[in-house]
């Protein structure tokens, strides 16, 4: 397993649970989205309702359950947790719907990957509060109405464009969370080896927060590999230098980036020219799956301007052929990046 993936493992699912702020005020960053939601949670538990559906979107690891989390404790509900390939049936949805209490938050993760049939469930439910259940088969078959009490569905989805637009159209509320600065990553993970009874300088964790790829769930992740290196190689506290040297043994460079993050960009730039090229035969090169990498490897190589997505393909840029020592090739089609 790759230490800088920012996809859930096992492993981290449980000291995640350790980890996860349980307050609006404790969650770091994204001040956005919390402006948006400290209002409408505001507002709603004024007029004592359930707050609107809030559909939270961007890459794994930067908090789209724990923002859920949040918000069911703000407003002094129960949450109940699922996520799309889960609810294989209509009945699975239905089961879980009628077990909600008033003002309760459902949390739906990879709401994109729900089926064609419960999805249809969803909208009468979410618009209507009622659940359209049909009952036998053939002639006979007919359909049944059942009242549900006022929920509040939270989904979360890596893409806002992976949900068909009735879905997304249903969401009052629709917040992208944002890759973190340095500074509020540094704060995640202080706070994070405080919890932890970690010793750590502010020049390990800024250090640390650096080469995370903006993904909190990266930075708690490396400071755990970083304690270990720490404690074995070095007296236990994580300096600037502990840091640097342990990520060197993780092969981790200086941007955060690991071997799949060199792989995806050096085989754009040695056997493609430097693109353009389509996603897919970046795929097949380096035997992955497309939507992998465009989901957790793409966003942050784009944001940090490594990688250009253009409508004939993906394109290494300058600073992603200085990253790598190489020059980049001047043509008419690459002046433009
Ligand atoms: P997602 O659902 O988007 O994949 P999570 O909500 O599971 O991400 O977040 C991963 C971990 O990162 C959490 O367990 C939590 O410890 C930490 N985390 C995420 N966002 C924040 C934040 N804003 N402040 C502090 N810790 C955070």
């Amino acid at each position: 397993t790759r230490t800088i993936s920012p996809t859930l493992t096992d492993d981290d699912a449980l000291i995640e649970a350790t980890l996860r702020p349980r307050a609006l005020t404790d969650y770091i960053g994204q001040e956005k989205a919390k402006g948006n939601l400290r209002l409408f949670i505001d507002a709603a538990r004024k007029r004592s309702e359930a707050l609107d559906h809030v559909l939270l979107y961007g890459p794994p690891g930067l908090g789209k359950t724990t923002l859920a989390n949040i918000i069911a404790c703000e407003m002094g509900v129960s949450i109940k947790s699922t996520s799309g390939p889960v609810i294989e049936r209509p009945g699975d949805l239905a089961a879980i719907l009628t077990n909600l209490e008033p003002h309760d938050v459902l949390f739906i993760d990879e709401i994109h990957r729900l089926s064609h049939v419960v999805e249809e469930i969803l909208y009468p439910a979410m618009e209507d509060f009622q659940l359209d259940i049909i009952i036998g088969q053939g002639p006979s078959a007919r359909t049944v109405k059942l009242e549900l009490p006022r929920f509040t569905l939270v989904g979360a989805t890596t893409r806002a464009g992976l949900l068909s637009s009735p879905l997304r159209d249903r969401f009052g509320v629709i917040s992208r969370l944002e890759f973190y600065t340095d500074a509020e990553l540094a704060t995640i993970v202080s706070r994070s080896a405080r919890i932890l009874a970690i010793p750590m300088e502010d020049d390990g964790a800024l250090e640390l927060a650096r080469r995370s790829r903006g993904t909190p769930r990266i930075a708690n992740r490396l400071l755990r590999r970083v304690r270990d290196f720490a404690q074995v190689r070095a007296d236990g506290i994580i300096t600037h230098a502990v840091v640097q040297d342990a990520l060197a043994l993780l092969e981790i460079d200086g941007m955060g980036f690991d071997q799949m993050d060199r792989l995806i960009l050096l085989t754009i730039i040695d056997k493609f020219g430097g693109g353009p090229v389509g996603l897919d035969t970046i795929a097949a090169a380096i035997s992955e799956e497309s939507d992998t990498i465009e989901d957790v490897y793409e966003p942050f190589l784009i944001q940090n301007g490594f990688l250009n997505r253009t409508p004939r393909g993906r394109v290494a840029t300058r600073t992603a052929y200085e990253h790598f020592g190489r020059i980049a090739p001047e043509s008419p089609q690459r002046k433009l990046f």
